[in-house]
C-alpha cells in the first residue's frame, strides 16, 4: 500500500475484492506543519538521548573505510519514505561513523564544541531560512550581528574601536579562521597594491609554528613569498627573526606586508608577542593580524588579557566560537580595526543588489565583508550561547576546563617516565615518554585503546609527543581522571 502523505491527497475507492485501496493524488510531497512538528520533537528526543548517551560511546568511529556508505542503497529512493525510517538510520548508519567530538572524553585536536542553546538556535535558523548578505534581506540578521560581536568586544577586553557602534573597526561572522585568515592577506595585498607594489614582490610573515592556514591563505591570496619564522624555545616566534627577515627583504627589493602572530599556536598553545610584533609592524606599514582562533575563547577571562597586550594595535583578529566557547560549528568571527579596506577590496555593486538602505551609508551589507556572497544566521546561535550561559557561565567552564589542564600538567611533572614539551597553555598539555618517540607513541595508541577517551599523538621539530585539550563542553574532573588512569595504565605498558 502507498502510503499517503497528506489527508487531502489520499481517496477512497472500493476494489473488486470490497478493499478499500488508498489512490494517492500526488499534489504535495512537503512534509506539513503539523508532520513537522511531531518529527521535529521526535528528532530533539533523538539529540537529547544522544546528549546523554554520548560519554558511553567508543569516542572513535569504529568502521573502515567504505563500510558507512555500503549501508545505503545504490540510488536514493524513488517513492517517499516514511519519517520514521529516516529517523531510525540515525542510529543504523551515522551513528557507527561517527566521532563523538561530544563526548566528554574528548582530549583530541582542540573542541569542537556543541551546547543546547546553540543547536537550538541552528534549529531556529534554519527554520527562519533568510539570507542575511544585504542588510535589507533581513535587517535582523546583519543588526544581531552587529551588537553580539560588539558584546563580544567587551567580554575578550578587546578595543573599542572594533565594535560598530564605534568604528572605525568591525566584526563579521565567516566560515572559519582559515577564511579569515585568508581574507586579510587579500586585503593586505590590495592595500600595498594601491601603494604602487607588485604582488610579485610582496611578503607574508607568520612563525614556523603558525597553522596552516597562515601559509595556505597567503598562497591563495597570490603571495608568492611566504616566511615561516624561528621560534624561541617556548614556540613563540621571535621578534628578532622578523626583523631580520623584514630587513633582508627590504633590501632584497620586496615588499614587506603582513604579519600573523598567534596567541595559542595549534601544536602547543605558544603566544607569540603580540606586542613587539606590532612594534615592528607599525615601523613598516605591515599589516598586524592576530590568530587566536582558539585561546580567544579564554580572554572573557580577565586573568589571560595580558597574553594579547599589543592587539590594540593590531589590524585584525580572528577567534572562533565554533571550539571552545560552546557554538556549533561554523561560527567564526573576524575583528578589523578598520572596515574600510576590507569593504572597497571587496565590494562589487551589480544592479540587483542596489537598495536605498545601502545607498544610504547608515547600513552594514554583510556581503561586503568576506568571499561568499549568501550567508546565513550565525549570530542567532552565538546571541543564545551568550545569553544562555551568561559572561559569568562563560567564565565558569573556561576556567574549569584551564583548571583541569593545570592539574593534569602537575600529574604530568611528577611522573617519572613524563615529561612535558611545553608551558601547559591555557586548557593544552603537550607531554612525551621519557624513552623516546616510539614509547610516546606507543602510549598514545595504548590511552586512544581504551575508546572512552581520544587524545592526539603530535610532533614538533621531529619530537613525538601526545597532545591533551581539555575543553569539551560536558568535560569534568571525573573525565579527567579516567583519561589519567588511561594515561597511567599506558605508561605501564608502554615503557
Ligand atoms: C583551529 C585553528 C585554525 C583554523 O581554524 P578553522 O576555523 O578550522 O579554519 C587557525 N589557527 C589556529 C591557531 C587554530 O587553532
Amino acid at each position: 500500500m502507498t502510503r499517503g502523505r497528506t489527508a487531502t491527497s489520499t481517496g477512497g475507492e472500493p476494489a473488486h475484492s470490497g478493499v478499500v485501496i488508498l489512490r494517492r493524488v500526488p499534489d504535495s510531497f512537503h512534509m506539513t506543519p503539523d508532520e513537522f512538528r511531531r518529527h521535529g520533537h521526535a528528532v530533539v528526543d533523538w539529540v537529547a538521548d544522544y546528549m546523554e548517551r554520548v560519554g558511553e560511546l567508543p569516542v572513535l568511529a569504529q568502521v573502515e573505510p567504505g563500510e558507512i556508505r555500503a549501508r545505503m542503497p545504490d540510488a536514493a529512493p524513488e517513492e517517499p519514505e516514511p519519517f520514521e525510517a529516516l529517523i531510525d538510520d540515525l542510529d543504523e548508519v551515522v551513528l557507527p561513523g561517527i566521532t563523538h567530538w561530544q563526548s566528554p572524553g574528548w582530549f583530541a585536536y582542540f573542541p569542537a564544541n556543541a551546547s543546547g542553546p546553540s543547536i537550538l538556535g541552528e534549529l531556529v535558523a534554519a527554520g527562519l531560512g533568510a539570507q542575511g548578505m544585504l542588510w535589507a534581506t533581513s535587517p535582523a540578521l546583519t543588526e544581531i550581528e552587529n551588537q553580539v560581536l560588539d558584546w563580544l568586544v567587551d567580554l575578550l577586553g578587546l578595543p573599542q574601536a572594533w565594535k560598530t557602534a564605534v568604528g572605525p573597526g568591525g566584526g563579521v561572522i565567516q566560515m572559519s579562521a582559515s577564511d579569515s585568515t585568508h581574507v586579510v592577506h587579500v586585503v593586505a595585498r590590495e592595500n600595498a597594491v594601491a601603494r604602487g607594489a607588485s604582488t610579485d614582490d610582496l611578503v607574508a610573515y607568520g612563525s614556523s609554528q603558525a597553522h596552516s592556514s597562515v601559509e595556505r591563505g597567503a598562497r591563495i591570496a597570490g603571495f608568492r613569498h611566504v616566511r615561516l619564522l624561528e621560534v624561541d624555545a617556548a614556540h613563540a616566534l621571535r621578534p628578532d627573526s622578523l626583523q631580520v627577515a623584514v630587513t633582508d627583504d627590504l633590501a632584497g627589493g620586496r615588499v614587506p606586508t603582513i604579519v600573523t602572530s598567534a596567541i595559542g599556536t595549534t601544536a602547543t598553545g605558544a603566544v607569540d608577542p603580540v606586542a613587539q610584533i606590532s612594534a615592528i609592524s607599525r615601523e613598516h606599514g605591515l599589516w598586524h593580524h592576530v590568530d587566536a582562533a582558539w585561546a580567544g575563547a579564554a580572554m572573557c577571562c580577565a586573568e589571560h588579557r595580558r597574553h594579547q597586550a599589543g592587539t590594540e594595535h593590531a589590524d585584525s583578529y580572528t577567534f572562533n566560537p565554533h571550539k571552545w566557547l560552546f557554538t556549533n560549528f561554523d561560527c567564526n568571527v573576524l575583528w578589523v580595526a578598520d572596515r574600510a579596506p576590507l569593504i572597497t577590496t571587496l565590494s562589487t555593486q551589480p544592479p540587483y543588489l542596489r537598495n536605498a538602505a545601502s545607498e544610504s551609508g547608515a547600513v552594514i551589507d554583510y556581503r561586503d565583508w568576506h568571499v561568499p556572497l549568501g550567508r546565513r544566521f550565525r549570530a542567532l546561535k552565538l546571541w543564545w550561547v551568550l545569553r544562555s550561559y551568561g559572561a559569568r557561565g562563560l567564565r565558569h567552564h573556561i576556567r574549569e576546563h584551564i583548571a583541569l589542564a593545570q592539574e593534569i600538567g602537575r600529574r604530568v611533572d611528577e611522573h617519572p617516565a613524563l615529561e612535558r614539551i611545553a608551558p601547559v597553555s591555557f586548557a593544552l598539555v603537550c607531554f612525551r615518554h621519557v624513552a623516546g618517540d616510539a614509547e610516546t607513541d606507543a602510549l598514545a595508541a595504548a590511552i586512544n585503546a581504551t575508546a572512552t577517551v581520544y587524545v592526539t599523538a603530535s610532533a614538533i621539530e621531529d619530537v613525538r609527543f601526545i597532545r591533551v585539550s581539555v575543553g569539551q563542553t560536558h568535560t569534568t574532573r571525573a573525565d579527567v581522571e579516567r583519561l589519567w588512569s588511561a594515561i597511567a595504565d599506558g605508561v605501564g605498558s608502554a615503557g
